[in-house]
């Protein structure tokens, strides 16, 4: 984990601090901004290999900065925030965020779910074989994280992506949405299984799958190819 480098874009000084304290103590190496522009630009200029990302930003909102991060890179996001709402976590989650953090947080919980999600990064992006899956008139490439429909690159978040690639490599099986967050977002996963809805419209929506992710009701869903 040493050597790893994380980007906190918090414009409160002492949250900030606090947490740059815990994870450099931790072997990381911490880089922060204080307002979303700044973290915007210092994301660019040296991507991060995750970033601790505040919800209410002076400048532009952290939902907003998440959109035009997840939008160009594959950073995994965790979103700070003192808001608790189920829906303001839906509406976090929906722009790419990985993980959700509720301040006031406890050091050791954050620098946990850090070390959870870059691990199950690391084994996304370890699964490479090189090979292209094709079905449903899609592309997959897992050895770049993407997905091609006719020739065009889908912008998918990360967590769009992986669920997309778990239905199309199980055609016919039904899935619970529980076995869904459990797979895809891991058991210690603040959000609801609504977090699945969202993912699988959004998901039917941009590869032009509307027939073929069906919903099975009252159970989940299952992929059924053309
Ligand atoms: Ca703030």
């Amino acid at each position: 984990m040493e050597d790893r480098k994380i980007l906190i874009i918090e414009d409160e000084k002492p949250i900030a601090d606090i947490l740059k304290y815990s994870f450099e103590k931790e072997g990381f190496q911490v880089q922060c901004a204080h307002t979303g522009s700044e973290g915007f630009s210092a994301a660019c200029s040296d991507p991060p290999d995750l970033i601790l990302l505040d919800w209410m930003l002076p400048d532009i909102s952290g939902v907003d900065v998440c959109r035009m991060l997840t939008e160009r890179y594959r950073i995994p996001i965790i979103m700070l925030t003192a808001r608790g709402n189920v829906e303001d976590k839906l509406y976090g989650l929906e722009s790419g965020a990985d993980d959700y953090i509720t301040k006031p947080f406890d050091l050791r919980e954050v620098v946990a779910r850090v070390r959870t999600i870059l691990r199950r990064f690391d084994k996304s992006q370890g699964t490479d074989t090189g090979d292209r899956l094709s079905c449903g008139g899609l592309t997959i490439s897992e050895r770049e994280h993407c997905v091609y429909r006719d020739g065009v690159l889908l912008s998918l978040t990360p967590k769009e992506y992986e669920l997309l690639v778990c239905f199309l490599k199980h055609p016919r099986q039904v899935f619970t949405r529980t076995a869904l967050l459990d797979q895809i977002w891991g058991y210690d996963f603040a959000g609801d299984t609504r977090t699945v809805d969202i993912h699988v419209q959004r998901i039917r929506k941009k590869t032009g799958l509307e027939d073929s992710l069906v919903t099975v009701f009252g159970v989940g869903y299952k992929y059924v190819p053309a």
